[in-house]
């Protein structure tokens, strides 16, 4: 694949100008709506494939998302691609400020294989209707659903618009090293790092969304019940593979037993006695992530689940008691359906604890007290999260989601899909009519009309 041709290609097709009209870009976006709908099994039967998703979950997270966010756009991108004027101080007296919204030409999206479908499309719809050409380059760990996103894009765009080029490390590596507008990262820290280096080659302006470790937490006032029932729903969805997922359990001790007990019931409800002979349980998307996970088994002490199959991948949702920090399952993001269990007493010990680690993508707080929230709000630093929940506040379009600190830079959704892939262009429009002269060199008493001005 003749990778820089590609590029170049895309590169003279946006400066055609033909991406730029709104409605070339929401006739876009109408064209991959219905690429999506027209494919819906197909998508549904390569994320069973590659993962065995249950349908449900595979068309809640993987579609219905992307059909929403579509139909988002297409109904609010007319006021936001409009030249916005802005206020004038008085220094400028006589000129116009307007900020022009220019898209900044050909991005790269580089996706992960968790939500395979999901986090290749997204981007790719606040590229289109920020009107951008777009190269994405799924994960080639989910093969299915990368040969199936190949397909859709090559029989719904000429691949001078939009392209995807499939492959692993090398064919992600050769891409990074071309001269891209914009590059969108999903993935792991590590390999965020590996893209933000080869972006700086080229001053390329990045969006990484990366991972970490996402606490939940628990307290004493919390109702247990909806807090279990919603804690082993954002757990154990696609079996832990989710970037923010709750990563480990703080939980006060007074209500850990009753809380665990309430974990127990909604695991064996979800998923049955038996989670490894449900066919709808997600499974580890290979056997080096799979082994990675069943050495955590060994930590602490499994309170809930712990049963795997080597076979067919899957680990049985999992609680492991008795963790310290010096655990192994504690250092890096879990990505798996193992919950480790800390507790505290002092609600401080959670905001320290969170405050000595990397800054996570998500957090997770259930709790009565507002005083509580507020503290937790304003005292830790995360990406983003949810009072009394977990997981929902990604699928909002009014809620930008992304990470801070390790967790990420930059962030997507709704408008903010718009304004990540928009360069906002400042230009200040001068009268000819009048000068005014203060200035000037030549200006009597210059200083001193400056500083009268100037304050
Ligand atoms: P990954 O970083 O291993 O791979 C992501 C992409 O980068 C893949 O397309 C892969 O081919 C490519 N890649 C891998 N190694 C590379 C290298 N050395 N050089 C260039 N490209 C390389 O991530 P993953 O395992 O696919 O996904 C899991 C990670 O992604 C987790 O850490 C998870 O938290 C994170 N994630 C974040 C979000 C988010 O929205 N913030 C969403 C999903 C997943």
């Amino acid at each position: 694949m003749d990778i820089p041709r590609i590029i170049q290609e895309q590169k003279q097709y946006f400066l055609s100008g033909e991406t730029k009209p709104l409605s070339f870009r929401i006739h876009q976006l109408t064209k991959l709506k219905q690429a999506i709908q027209k494919y819906e099994h197909e998508i549904l039967f390569a994320l069973k494939k590659d993962l065995n998703k249950s349908e449900k979950d595979a068309y809640m997270t993987e579609i219905g998302v992307l059909l929403e966010e579509i139909s988002f756009m297409i109904k609010h991108a007319k006021s936001w691609v409009k030249p916005e004027r802005v206020k004038t101080p008085v220094t400028h007296f006589g000129s116009k400020s307007v900020i022009y919204k220019e898209p900044y030409g050909t991005v790269l999206i580089i996706a992960p294989w968790n939500y395979p479908f999901q986090l290749a499309i997204s981007p790719l719809i606040g590229a289109i209707i920020a009107g951008n050409t777009a190269v994405i380059k799924p994960s080639e760990l989910t093969p299915t659903v990368s040969k199936l996103l190949k397909r859709i894009v090559d029989e719904t765009f000429p691949p001078t618009y939009i392209t995807v080029v499939e492959g692993a490390v090398e064919t992600s590596q050769a891409l990074l090293k071309e001269n891209f507008d914009y590059i969108f990262f999903t993935g792991s820290v590590p390999v965020g790092r590996i893209v933000m280096e080869a972006a700086a080659q080229n001053l390329t302006p990045v969006t990484l969304e990366l991972g970490g470790k996402s606490p939940v937490i628990v307290d004493e006032t919390a109702n247990l019940d909806l807090a279990a029932r919603r804690i082993v729903w954002g757990k154990f969805l696609n079996a832990g593979q989710t970037c923010i997922a709750p990563d480990y359990l703080f939980v006060h001790e007074k209500v850990k037993q009753p809380l665990l007990d309430k974990i127990s019931d909604y695991i064996e409800k979800f998923y049955g006695k038996n989670p490894l002979e449900n066919d709808d349980y997600t499974r580890i998307v290979s056997k080096r992530h799979f082994d990675r996970l069943v050495s955590f088994l060994s930590n602490g002490s499994v309170v809930i689940g712990g049963t795997y199959n080597e076979e067919t991948l899957t680990i049985a949702p999992t609680i492991l008691d008795h963790i310290s920090w010096d655990d192994a399952v504690m250092e890096d993001e879990i990505f798996g359906p193992i919950l480790p269990v800390l507790t505290f007493q002092q609600i401080d010990e959670c905001i320290e604890a969170i405050r000595n680690r990397p800054k996570p993508l998500a957090l997770y707080t259930f709790t009565a007290n507002e005083a509580i929230q507020q503290r937790i709000i304003h005292e830790t630093s995360f990406g983003g999260g949810a009072m009394n929940d977990t997981i929902l506040h990604i699928a909002t379009p009014y809620l930008p989601f992304g990470g801070v600190g390790n967790s990420g830079i930059g962030s997507y959704h709704g408008k903010k899909s718009f304004d990540t892939f928009t360069h906002h262009k400042s230009v200040l429009h001068q009268t000819t009519k009048f000068d005014l002269p203060v200035r000037y060199p030549d200006f009597k008493d210059g200083l001193k009309w400056i500083k009268r001005l100037m304050k």
